[in-house]
């Protein structure tokens, strides 16, 4: 992609709440870790409000990350994952571009707004990252 080249810096993986597991997540997850849905939310997730939510670890991370290793469920991570940093305040804002390629160096810092913004939205068609849902799925991908 033009706009954007993950670097592997785990960045985005800290902070607490900010993953929500929406249906599709659920169950693609729970298909990899060879588990119930219920059990992956016992183990992995936390109510929040009407969403369910990754947990953390001790150090801060999601609880899927480990340092050197990276992401244990990469294949099938959830889906706010996999459009990061094609959110939908990066599309509709320029600033809240601007502050997001302070964030993550993966982000070309010369990338335009327009530019991200078409190879945002035709990634996002492509993956099927869209969402519908604001009950249980993530703000950021509804556009
Ligand atoms: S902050 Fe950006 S470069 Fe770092 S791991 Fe996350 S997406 Fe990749
Ligand atoms: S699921 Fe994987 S990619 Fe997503 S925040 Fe957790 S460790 Fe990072």
């Amino acid at each position: 992609m033009k706009s954007f080249d993950c670097k592997m810096c785990g960045s985005c993986c800290e902070g607490k709440g900010g993953i929500v597991l929406g249906p599709r997540d659920l169950a693609r997850l729970a298909t990899h870790l060879r588990l119930s849905q219920t059990e992956v939310i016992d183990k992995f997730g936390q109510s929040s409000g009407t969403k369910i939510r990754l947990k953390n670890g001790d150090d801060g991370f999601c609880i899927f990350f480990a340092k050197e290793k990276g992401c244990a469920v990469h294949t099938a991570k959830p889906d706010i994952c996999a459009a990061w940093p094609f959110f939908k305040g990066n599309l509709v804002d320029k600033e809240s571009l601007h502050m997001a390629k302070t964030f993550c160096p993966g982000i070309n810092p010369d990338i335009s707004h327009e530019d991200f913004v078409e190879e945002g939205m035709a990634y996002l068609k492509a993956n099927h990252l869209l969402a519908d849902d604001s009950t249980r799925e993530a703000n950021a991908l509804i556009l």
